[in-house]
């Protein structure tokens, strides 16, 4: 049994598939050829905003966002402590500080009242700027932007979505990577929907933040790739990935994401009596990039890992250290009692195999040996 099987995936899709990389190849533009305006078009419409630019990976995406908005050293960016280390180290790598907080115990995203509260604080030191709140999508789910919005505007700041692992979740209609001011999303292979290597993408509506960000991911170009009016970096998406992307882009909106939401209904109706399964709030769609559950402590965690292990269930935890816990932020000198709903999950969590092509058959091993595990 395979956590996520993309080769499940490959060979449904393997005629399609095939055809589409080998096209790129006869046609030799490997890099910046009419498959990445013909991805980022497809992608911008599927979300639904004006401008998709595609970059070389998730973190890059982040990096450029914060580019375009020039955050620098003396800037405060809010980001949860319960989340995939890119989105809080991309804030150093700006010479930015990242302040973590804490996220809410039932939808793993940022907890809005922490949020507030730690930009207060953060005034109150008048040491940093607010810039940026980073809100993640974790596991699929869309973070409360509504909220999140109300706190962005009350205090001037701008919101940048990590939809990483969000694309293909709503809210109501609408759908994730539109929820920021600039939103950005990875394909790294075991994402919604992933390439085959590393690759990541931006999403606005705004033209300057466009330009700028276009020009940022090639080097800081001007008018044309030998006129640089800006230090940037290399972060093109290569056009076989585009190509790829495109493959993927079909299915899991002819079926995909819809197969991986039956997947984890199944899952919940099967398990939600003997541990705490996912919360997903009324209105909002998940794009179920893990299927998470919470045990009581880290004893019955790894015990239920190693039960699972032991006839062969693949799972994972996401994640075994929170960011403010993190060697590579101990400058910071953060307080002990900074993120304690973080510090909690990062012992409890634990999370299942989830995709589309998950059998019937499959998933009810998977409950069987969690509930006699947990029923024990
Ligand atoms: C995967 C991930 C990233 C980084 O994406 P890469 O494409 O691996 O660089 C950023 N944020 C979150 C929440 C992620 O899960």
């Amino acid at each position: 049994m395979q956590f996520r099987d993309l080769k499940a995936q490959y060979t449904a899709l393997k005629d399609e598939m095939d055809k589409a990389i080998l096209d790129v190849v006869a046609s030799s533009a490997f890099v910046m050829g009419p498959k990445i305006k013909e991805m980022e078009t497809a992608f911008a419409d599927y979300v639904g905003v004006k401008h998709c630019i595609a970059c070389n990976s998730g973190t890059d995406a982040l990096l450029l966002a914060l580019k375009a908005w020039d955050v620098k050293p003396g800037d405060a960016v809010f980001v949860p402590s319960f989340t995939f280390f890119a989105s809080a180290e991309v804030i150093a790598m700006q010479g930015a500080t990242p302040v973590f907080v804490d996220v809410d115990k039932d939808t793993f995203n940022i907890n809005v009242a922490d949020l507030e509260c730690k930009i207060e604080q953060t005034l109150k030191a008048g040491k940093l700027t607010p810039r940026v709140i980073i809100a993640v999508d974790l596991f699929g789910l869309p973070a409360d932007f509504t909220k999140i919005r109300q706190v962005a505007d009350r205090h001037g700041l701008y919101v940048l979505e990590d939809g990483a692992q969000g694309f293909g979740g709503r809210i109501g209609e609408r759908k994730a990577c539109t929820f920021g001011d600039i939103s950005t999303t990875s394909f790294f292979p075991a994402k919604p929907v992933g390439c085959y290597g590393d690759g990541g993408a931006v999403f606005t509506n705004n033209d300057e933040w466009a330009t700028l960000m276009d020009s940022y991911h090639i080097h800081g170009k001007g008018s044309d790739r030998y006129d640089n009016i800006r230090i940037g970096m290399n972060s093109r998406m290569d056009s076989i990935q585009a190509a790829i992307l495109l493959v993927k882009l079909r299915a899991f909106k002819d079926y995909e994401l819809v197969e991986v939401n039956k997947v984890a209904a199944r899952y919940t109706e099967q398990l939600k009596d003997v541990v705490k399964t996912p919360i997903v709030p009324q209105g909002f769609y998940s794009s179920w990039a893990q299927y998470t559950l919470q045990v009581e402590n880290k004893e019955v965690r790894n015990g239920l890992q190693a039960a699972l292990k032991a006839v062969d269930i693949p799972t994972a935890i996401y994640y075994p250290i929170p960011m403010h816990r993190q060697t590579a932020f101990s400058n910071l000198n953060l307080d002990d009692n900074r993120c304690p709903v973080s510090d909690q999950l990062a012992d409890t969590v634990i999370s299942l195999p989830i995709h589309p092509y998950l059998s019937e058959a499959d998933q009810d091993v998977i409950c069987e040996a969690v509930r006699s595990f947990l029923m024990k």
